[in-house]
């Protein structure tokens, strides 16, 4: 059977693929530490679960409005005002089922063929080929260490043509852990106002931010660029809740009713068992959330210090989001027996086979040097996958060597 033309250069999320192939070798009985999937590993909140509960005994289990509960609503824009000083009515926002969603919903209202989205590189690997899916080109702006992983305007203007459209900001990022600085976001927005281009500002890390930074909305820097921004955030993250898959969108109007329609034709509503559930998460907020930040400060700091004395191995302490970003490049041609590591994907396979650690590579998030380890998991097995990793590479025969 012939498929359509526009899964071609379309890989599946490969985040997800590595996290579920994990699992089945431990259903297997064997014993693989998961390093690799950016899922919290609390408990979502008590709240969420007790709303959830009463929302099924009461019979709150019909089709809701499609673009999602006006007090669900009514909770993120609070959220949105309180945290990012950003201030929206109902009917500019909309819940979907996930932040993924959300943004998949924007790229079908956004992107014409040929229309050019720019994506600073290292990316979440989802964007490049969201835009794809809808004709569209994705233009990566290449970052890397000397830059923080951040992108500047001036970078940015060397990428303009008459067919940019948009471009992605994600801070705190997956997979880097780069957070960017006011400045730095009000030279990019005054870039955007100036060239007439949508900004995509994926906030689902915001809270996750170390050493004092803070989060920083680009739509919050005026009234001109949240004219243009489409801010992109839900609770999977903060509030441990990814298979509730609860995302939301907040932007300009004509935007959002479109999203609206499209959601209409597709999914229609999110749960909405799962929409009373984030109600309560949302309310819960900071006395949720912070002591995860707490717990997820001390993770970065073992996973960063045990990290970077493996010889071959050097990462940026993360500012933010709970993901080592580790250049490997030392290692890229280095051999196992008869194996090579001609990548990191390579080097994530031999890790997964002779250490038993899944982590992901750098290849699918535009990084074909780097492998990415989450720490969104216990002290004890950061710890052991960590070692284990050391000793695996130990192991490898580098070229030098
Ligand atoms: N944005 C980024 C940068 C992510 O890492 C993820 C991964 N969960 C998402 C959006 C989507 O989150 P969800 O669909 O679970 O809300
Ligand atoms: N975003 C998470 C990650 O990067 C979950 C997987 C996915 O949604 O692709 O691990």
């Amino acid at each position: 059977m012939k498929l359509a033309d526009r899964l071609q250069g379309i890989a599946p999320s490969a985040t997800l693929e590595i996290t579920a192939y994990a699992n089945e070798m431990r259903a297997s009985g064997i014993d693989v530490i998961g390093l690799a999937a950016g899922e919290p590993d609390f408990e979502s909140p008590s709240q969420s679960k007790h709303d959830a509960i009463q929302a099924i005994e009461e019979g709150f289990t019909r089709y809701t409005a499609t673009s999602g509960i006006a007090p669900l609503k009514t909770a993120i824009a609070e959220k949105l005002i309180h945290d990012n000083h950003l201030e929206y009515a109902n009917d500019e926002i909309i819940v979907s089922c996930g932040a993924k969603h959300s943004l998949f919903n924007l790229m079908q209202v956004l992107v014409n063929p040929g229309d050019e989205v720019l994506i600073p590189s290292p990316y979440w690997l989802t964007y490049p080929d969201q835009v794809r899916l809808h004709g569209g080109v994705p233009v990566f702006i290449p970052t890397d260490e000397q830059t923080g992983f951040k992108t500047t305007a001036a970078q940015l203007t060397q990428f303009l043509t008459p067919r940019t459209k948009a471009l992605v900001i994600n801070s705190p990022s997956n997979p880097t852990g780069a957070v960017y600085d006011q400045a730095t976001l009000e030279a990019i927005a005054e870039l955007a106002v100036r060239h007439n281009l949508v900004v995509i500002s994926d906030e689902i890390y915001e809270h996750f931010v170390y050493d004092g930074r803070a989060h920083c909305s680009i739509a919050s820097l005026g009234e001109e660029i949240k004219a243009r921004t489409m801010v992109i955030n839900g609770v999977s993250k903060a509030f441990a809740m990814t298979g509730w898959r609860i995302g939301y969108a907040a932007g300009p109007k004509p935007l959002i009713s479109a999203m609206g329609m499209i959601q209409s034709q597709s999914t229609s509503n999110p749960s909405s068992i799962a929409q009373k559930a984030a109600i309560g998460a949302l309310r819960e907020g900071r006395d949720f959330y912070a002591p995860l930040v707490k717990e997820f400060t001390e993770r970065r700091g073992i996973m960063h210090t045990q990290l970077t004395t493996i010889p071959g191995i050097s990462c940026l302490k993360p500012d933010g989001a709970f993901y080592g970003f580790a250049n490997v490049s030392a290692l890229i041609g280095a051999r196992f027996s008869d194996q090579s590591m001609t990548s990191s994907s390579q080097i994530a396979t031999y890790l997964l086979h002779e250490a038993h650690v899944a982590i992901v590579p750098g290849d699918p998030f535009g990084a074909p040097t780097h492998i990415r380890i989450s720490y969104a998991t216990s002290r004890e097995k950061i710890k052991t996958g960590l070692d284990r990793i050391r000793l695996a590479v130990q192991k490898l025969q580098t070229v030098t060597s």
